[in-house]
Parts: structure tokens; sequence; C-alpha cells
């Protein structure tokens, strides 16, 4: 019997207890629980006291705890370290280590909606420069692109981002979203991790069409699931893959170390999820 949870102030808009929820019945697994819990930022310091006192397996951090609960952390994973957001932590032994799987998330739901999408890529462009823009840098790191480039509205942030990032290593470069007209040609990746495309705003001059033959267009937005960006890129023949995976995929770690078992991302569960966002699309 295992006890996790998501916190987050506020937390009633999350979709990890539908998730978690799900495989707990899938798999059979009673007697454990996943619960959402509002935690105010003040008193993040003492949750964690009590997880690390024996209360829960361990749990989901999200908005606003993301980057404050690393400090609260006895061990951090490397990538956790790296990206510098923790939104998955393990209680063992009178310890809490923070991971971050949205980059295996990320990865993941490529690797499922695009097979083959890394393979003689050359250059992915990342709009934003956000918290979700971090994990995602890396995960393109780790999966050896030789050019990635971060488009932001503000420039100046995209800069900071790949020269903390990017450190150390070629092939990481910013620059404002208007470069996208001219870099586009060339590309075979581009993400959206910025906000537009939430509640169906889009940007003014962004045609996927410019995208080099075989690009792959990726929206980590998923509400809507089928972004302007995301419908556009379909028009443009592209190949698209929407959001709400990355979703579900950067949950499965953290289950499997709460609960003991991996479980497995499926239709049904995409269907629940759906189901529970009113938005069956
Ligand atoms: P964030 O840290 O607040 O960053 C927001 C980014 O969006 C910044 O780069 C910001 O640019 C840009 N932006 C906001 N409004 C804009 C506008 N009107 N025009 C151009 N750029 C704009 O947010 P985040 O945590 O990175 O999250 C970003 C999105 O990703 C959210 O929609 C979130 O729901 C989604 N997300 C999805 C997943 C998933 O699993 N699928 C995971 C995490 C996040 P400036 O720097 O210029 O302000």
């Amino acid at each position: 019997m295992a006890r996790a949870f998501v916190i987050g102030h506020p937390i009633a808009h999350s979709k990890s207890p539908v998730i978690h929820r799900f495989w707990l019945d899938a798999l059979g697994i009673e007697g454990s629980s996943y619960e959402a819990i509002d935690v105010a930022p003040g008193d993040l310091e003492g949750f964690i006291a009590r997880l690390r006192e024996g209360a829960f397996a361990g749990g989901n951090v999200t908005i606003p705890h993301k980057e404050a609960v690393l400090a609260l952390c006895d061990d951090l994973d490397p990538l956790a370290r790296r990206i510098g957001a923790v939104n998955t932590l393990v209680a063992t032994s009178g310890r809490v280590m923070g991971h971050n799987t949205d980059c295996p998330g990320f990865l993941a739901n490529l690797d499922t909606g695009a097979p083959g999408w890394s393979q003689g890529l050359e250059r992915a462009i990342v709009l934003g420069a956000g918290g979700a823009a971090r994990a995602i840098i890396v995960a393109l790191i780790e999966r050896g692109v030789p050019e990635i480039v971060i488009l932001n509205r503000s420039p100046d942030r995209a800069h900071g981002l790949a020269r903390e990032l990017g450190a150390g290593r070629q092939g990481v470069a910013a620059d404002g979203l208007e470069a996208y007209e001219s870099l586009a040609p060339g590309t075979g990746l581009l993400v959206n991790t910025t906000a537009i495309g939430m509640g169906g705003s889009r940007f003014d001059a962004l045609d996927p069409a410019r995208l080099g033959q075989d690009a792959v267009v990726n929206d980590i937005v998923y509400t809507p699931l089928e972004t302007e960006l995301l419908q556009a890129a379909h028009r443009a023949g592209k190949r698209t893959v929407d959001g709400l995976g990355m979703l579900l995929h950067q949950a499965v770690p953290g289950f499997a170390a709460w609960f003991g078992q991996t479980p497995q991302v499926t239709p049904a569960l995409r269907d629940a999820v759906l189901a529970a966002m009113g938005d069956k699309n």
C-alpha cells in the first residue's frame, strides 16, 4: 500500500490524478492512493518534511513549486539538476529524491508519435524559453541533435537559456521569433513550448509549410489538442505530434517508483484524460 500526491497552488486543474488513478485501477492495485493536495508556497518545506518522515511514497510537483522544491530535496537526479526543476519526488529511507521526468516524457512522446524523428535531424527549433523549454532543450541535447535554436518573444531570455544549457557544447543558439522565416527551410523539428496555442491563440507569422520537407511539428500545448500550429502543419503535409502524450509519458517513472509496477500509455488512458478535459477531439 502506497500513498502518492500531486502538489501545486492551485491544484484543481491537474490531470495527474486522472492518469495515476486510471493506472491504479487498470493494474488492480488496491489500497494505494493518489491525491491532489493544494500546498501554498509557505507550506512547501513542511510538506517535504512530512514526505521525508514517510507520510507518502512520493508524488508530483507542479506550478509554482517545480523550482523551489529543488533546494528542499536531499538528492537530485542529474537531469533535474541540469534542468533546474523537479516534477517528481520519491521518498525512500528518510530521504527525498527529486527527478525531472518531463525530459524523458517529451522524448517518449516523439518516439511514439513520429518514430525515427531524430535520425538525420540537423536542426531543431524550440519556440519559447520558459520552464518547459528547459526540459525540452536538455532532452534534445541528450538525443544528440546537432543544432538547436531557441526562438523567443523576449530574445534575451532565449540567449540566457542557450548560454546556460548549451555551455561547453556547440550548436545551441538563440534569437527572436522573427528569425523563424530564414531558419525554417533547414529545420527538421519544430517544438512549441510557449503558451501560444492555448484557448485557440495563434502565432501571427509562423508558417510550418516553410519547414524542411520531412519536418515534424510538436506542440506541447494540449488545450486544445489540435492547436492552430498543428492544424497548419497538418495542412502543409508535415508529421504532427500533440502535447498530451508528453503529459502521459512523464507520469510513467513516478508511478513505477511509488507503486512498483511500470504502467503503459494506452489509447484508453488517453481517452480517459480527454474525457476529464471535456474534449474528445
Ligand atoms: P512559462 O515558463 O511561463 O513560459 C512561457 C513561454 O511562452 C515564454 O517563452 C514566453 O515568452 C512565451 N509566451 C507567452 N505568451 C506569449 C505570447 N503572447 N507571444 C509569444 N510568446 C509568448 O511557461 P511553461 O511552464 O514553459 O509552459 C508553457 C506551455 O507548455 C504551457 O501552455 C503549458 O501548459 C505547456 N506544458 C505542457 C507540458 C506537457 O506535458 N505537454 C508540460 C509542461 C508545460 P517570454 O519569455 O517572451 O515571456
